[in-house]
């Protein structure tokens, strides 16, 4: 069973793999170590990754980014309207959930967010498995902090609609957190907890946490975040500004062209790049005017620092060490305010900051898979955003309770609790977030229902007494698990010890009350639905994949031939083999190139390279034969 953690990000992806004795972070198809959290579309088939890169200028419409931003979300949300600004695609309403109107095999076709993810897991499963040379079926994911449990349960549906089975989906610094930890030889007793602050400004968004780290284990003490402040926002604020040059220097309205908004997005951020390493750059800006243009950004920085510092209920002389990590805390002007934010705290950068968060998701994969072993880490993370449960009120007592906050902040995940509740006829409890507010975007704030079908009569009359199972597991989504009765009995114990009279035992009966849930998850029929369209559209494109590759093959045996026959093959072919060979070249060649051969099936090229073989591969068995049998005289003769 292969062990692999995934870093979905907004610009990138990782995927490490557990092998032999440590965690490697592979590369795809082009050897790239990172792949372009991409999905496209074409007239023949889709492009995800890095192919979706390569025809990103020429399809932009048909070409969808920030996956990890649109899944779980609504068209109205506010957050999907701040998604517009970086996209070029027609988004629109898909069945109350946000989806992309694309133009796919000449067709304007609908597909969900949740669907865009499982092509592109699809993608991330195909160049693991390619890697591994074996199939890929658990993996652990890594998402923000911020993930309520209606993107939660959006991930899970995708990875399932991919054909994968997430083991678990871990909060991107906590996934930073256990790689860090788990290497650490040194770490103190519980007593006396080290404590680290990890940062990590992506493209889109930054996490802080604070983390305690004692021997075995880690606890998260407390997380914030600012979910749109990133690499693309500084890139944002460079457009915004040439644009505005080019406007006042050439009276040229890039903005309005999208194709040169993209070019001129393309060169922004290779100028960031190298603003990051150099005071001066090309395309005219210093250092000190960039700074000055993205200060909006870097203003915004201190906030999740102090934050999740204030929360953890520590000093800055407290924390140990500030570990950075993600892309855009390779900007100088970045870490200065980081660390003017800390109180001019050291900061370090000892993980590997593109790969961090894979690595701590594959770690957390290895702990769960029988044939992997790691040492025991134990991972403490918290619940972020508090849920309570509603119901309407049972008695006519006003006093009664209509709420009761089950799982608050800080909580820890996962975590089972049992709710009571005394009830004569069938009812309904409400789960939801206690502050929509506090949520991000416009996200709903309910979370699950649960229905008890039937209430058993209690033995007197009164009402019963209900207990309720609730979870939030370990992918920080909550559910309701079950409800059941108790039945206590005092049963005598059989045997008398010493004359003394049988002592009495409590034995508890459960019995389970017939209920329904609901939640955000795709129902299992809508996922088995789109799961077959996935593999439909996988096929095709592999379909697509392997008639460029026949049709590429018979064009290269065309003129491969053509030049061998001329030479190493002369001698070995009579001139008439030679005139009917050359004739079925010209004649495959002309096909290629007509509208039939430009466009035709797998098995029409196969058909052709087949007919072609079948007269030019007895004119090779002869030019080998011959140059093989002076070999195997020598060795005959050697051998004599
Ligand atoms: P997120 O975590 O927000 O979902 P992500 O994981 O895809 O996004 P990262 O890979 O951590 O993001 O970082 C990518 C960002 O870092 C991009 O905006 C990229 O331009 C920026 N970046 C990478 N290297 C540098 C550099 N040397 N200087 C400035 N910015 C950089
Ligand atoms: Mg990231």
């Amino acid at each position: 069973m292969s062990v692999v953690g995934v870093d979905f990000g907004t610009l990138h992806s990782k995927i490490g793999v557990a092998r032999n004795r440590g965690i490697d972070i592979i590369v795809n198809e082009v050897s790239n170590r990172a792949t372009p959290s991409l999905v496209a579309f074409g007239p023949k088939q889709r492009s995800i990754g890095e192919s979706a890169k390569t025809q990103e200028t020429s399809n932009f419409k048909n070409t969808i980014g920030g996956l990890k931003r649109l899944i779980g979300r609504t068209l109205q949300d506010p957050d999907v309207e701040v998604e517009k600004k970086f996209l070029n695609a027609t988004l629109v309403d898909d069945g109350g959930t946000v989806g992309v109107e694309v133009t796919y095999r000449g067709e304007k076709q609908i597909f969900s967010a949740t669907q865009l993810v499982a092509m592109y897991f699809g993608k991330l499963r195909d160049i693991t498995a390619n890697e591994l040379k074996t199939a890929v079926s658990d993996l652990v994911i890594a998402v923000p902090g911020w993930y309520t449990d209606i993107q939660r349960r959006a991930m899970i549906d995708a990875a399932q609609i991919a054909g994968l089975n997430a083991l678990r989906l871990i909060n991107d610094t906590t996934a930073v957190a256990l790689g860090y930890g788990i290497t650490k030889l040194d770490l103190p007793d519980p007593e006396n907890p080290r404590h680290v602050m990890f940062v990590d400004v992506g493209h889109s968004s930054m996490s802080v946490s604070v983390v305690a780290f004692s021997k075995g284990q880690l606890a998260v003490k407390a997380a914030a975040y600012d979910r749109h402040l990133g690499g693309r926002d500084i890139d944002y604020a460079l457009i915004q500004y040439f644009a505005a040059e080019f406007n006042a220097k050439y009276r040229i309205d890039v903005l309005s062209n999208p194709k040169a908004t993209f070019r001129l997005l393309v060169g922004c951020e290779k100028l960031k790049k190298v603003l990051s390493a150099n005071n001066e750059a090309p395309l005219n800006l210093n250092r000190e005017t960039y700074e000055e243009l993205i200060s909006g950004v870097l203003d915004r920085i201190a906030v999740p620092l102090q934050q999740a510092l204030a929360e953890s209920g520590l000093t800055i002389d407290d924390i140990d060490t500030v570990e950075l990590v993600g892309g855009t805390t390779r900007i100088p002007a970045v870490r200065t305010r980081i660390q003017a934010a800390l109180g001019g705290k050291f900061l370090s950068t000892t993980l590997n900051q593109e790969e961090a968060i894979a690595r701590g998701a594959t770690f957390a994969a290895a702990f769960q898979s029988p044939t992997f072993r790691v040492r025991e880490f134990h991972v403490h993370d918290i619940n972020q955003y508090p849920i309570k449960v509603c119901w309407e009120r049972a008695t006519s007592d006003p006093d009664d309770d209509t709420e009761l906050v089950v799982f608050p902040r800080g909580n820890s995940i996962p975590s089972t609790k049992i709710l009571t509740f005394y009830r004569k006829e069938p009812f309904e409890i409400d789960a939801e977030y206690v502050e929509p507010a506090g949520l991000p975007g416009g996200i709903n704030p309910k979370i699950a229902g649960f229905t008890a079908k039937a209430v058993p009569p209690s033995p007197n009359g009164d009402l019963t007494c209900i207990k309720l199972k609730t979870r939030l597991n370990l992918h920080g989504i909550m559910s309701f698990e079950n409800a059941y009765t108790e039945e206590v009995e005092e049963r005598e114990e059989a045997m008398e010890v010493d004359g003394e009279a049988p002592k009495k035992k409590r034995h508890v009966k459960k019995h389970e009350i017939p209920f329904s849930t609901r939640t955000s998850s795709l129902d299992p029929s809508v996922v088995e639905k789109l799961k077959e369209l996935e593999a439909e559209m996988h096929a095709a494109d592999k379909l697509v994949m392997d008639t460029e590759d026949r049709k590429n093959a018979l064009e290269e045996y065309v003129y491969d031939m053509r030049a061998k026959l001329d030479e190493r093959y002369s001698s070995f072919a009579q001139a008439a083999e030679k005139e009917k060979l050359n004739g079925m070249f010209q004649e495959a060649e002309d096909w290629l190139y007509s509208d039939e051969g430009e466009d035709a099936t797998k098995s029409a090229y196969v058909t052709k390279l087949d007919a072609l073989k079948a007269v030019g591969d007895s004119i090779v068995a002869r030019y080998r034969e011959a140059d093989e049998r002076p070999k195997a005289m020598a060795q005959l003769r050697a051998a004599l």
